[in-house]
């Protein structure tokens, strides 16, 4: 099943839904359900994602066509969002990067990503905006020191993630924090895949355009720190709740290690494409058209 919130163009209200087999429309879960189970997290947090009256929704004809809505992050207010760093060796050999035996593990806001659709924001302070094509982790179950044997149990599932990072921000000290939070420079979607439409995740690809052209290219299977590994690193010093999310890290080909260096300006189209999860495709620009 896929899960999305959005927010429709008409009313400006913001409601979440499923995505039936077609593809092309959602049935609005918010406006069956009720404000008790009314969004995505809460839906996690009941555990009536994986329950019969989502999945009659999902096998029953869309009401509302998907463009006719504005897609948001399809988890838009995670407690906690996580991100890996050098997660792909080409990554970490492209950086000059000694090789770690443990994650790099930094943080996200929720107001640094936008969803599917909507514009990435170019903060005027810099010149050295950068895409990162990830695979996104979203928590079901939550937990607390989960060993890396259950971890897969914890997954609800999967969407693409741009890990976009204002390069000179990110190096002002040893602490990514400030160049991995600009508002709205990030993007997260187009939607929630569940991890029964996913079973051979590391099977997968990832692909990162601009413009249309390929500039980072993987297999999922080439993180270095799998999966089950950050859930048990993470869950080891906070726990996990459902609807956060792990960002998993980039493969090689970000545009500061490239020669020329290739950065994102306003009119640039960035996508995130995933093998069985879909395309999260965002338009860059100013701060001011924003
Ligand atoms: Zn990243």
């Amino acid at each position: 099943m896929r899960f999305v919130t959005f927010r429709y163009q008409d009313q400006g209200t913001t409601s979440y839904g499923v995505v039936p087999a077609a593809g092309d429309g959602i049935v609005d879960l918010g406006a069956r359900f009720g404000p008790d189970l009314g969004s995505v997290r809460q839906l996690l947090e009941a555990g009536a994602w994986q329950g019969e009256a989502v999945r009659d929704a999902a096998g029953s004809a869309a009401e509302v066509p998907l463009g006719g809505v504005e897609l948001l992050p399809p988890v838009p207010n995670s407690r906690k969002i996580f991100a890996i760093g050098l997660n792909y060796d080409d990554h970490r050999a492209e950086g000059n990067r000694p090789k770690v035996d443990f994650p790099t593990v930094f943080t996200r806001f929720t107001d640094s990503q936008v969803g599917h659709g909507q514009p990435i924001i170019k903060p005027d302070v810099s010149d050295q905006v950068d895409y990162e094509g990830e695979l996104a982790v979203v928590i079901g179950q939550g937990g607390h020191q989960i060993p890396e044997a259950a971890a897969m149990d914890h997954v609800a599932g999967y969407a693409a993630f741009n890990d976009v990072s204002v390069r000179d921000w990110q190096r002002h000290t040893t602490q990514f924090v400030p160049g991995k939070n600009f508002f709205h420079a990030g993007a997260f979607g187009p939607w929630l895949v569940t991890a029964d439409e996913l079973p051979e995740i590391t099977a997968q690809e990832l692909t990162t355009r601009v413009n249309g052209e390929t500039v980072q290219h993987a297999p999922i299977s080439d993180l270095l720190f799998p999966i089950p590994r950050l859930i048990a690193y993470i869950s080891a010093f906070t726990p996990l709740s459902p609807g956060d999310v792990i960002a998993t890290g980039t493969p090689g080909g970000v545009g500061f290690y490239r020669d020329p260096q290739l950065f994102l300006f306003p009119g640039d189209v960035v996508e995130v494409e995933i093998s069985g999860i879909g395309t999260l495709r965002n338009l860059v620009a100013a701060e001011k058209d924003a």
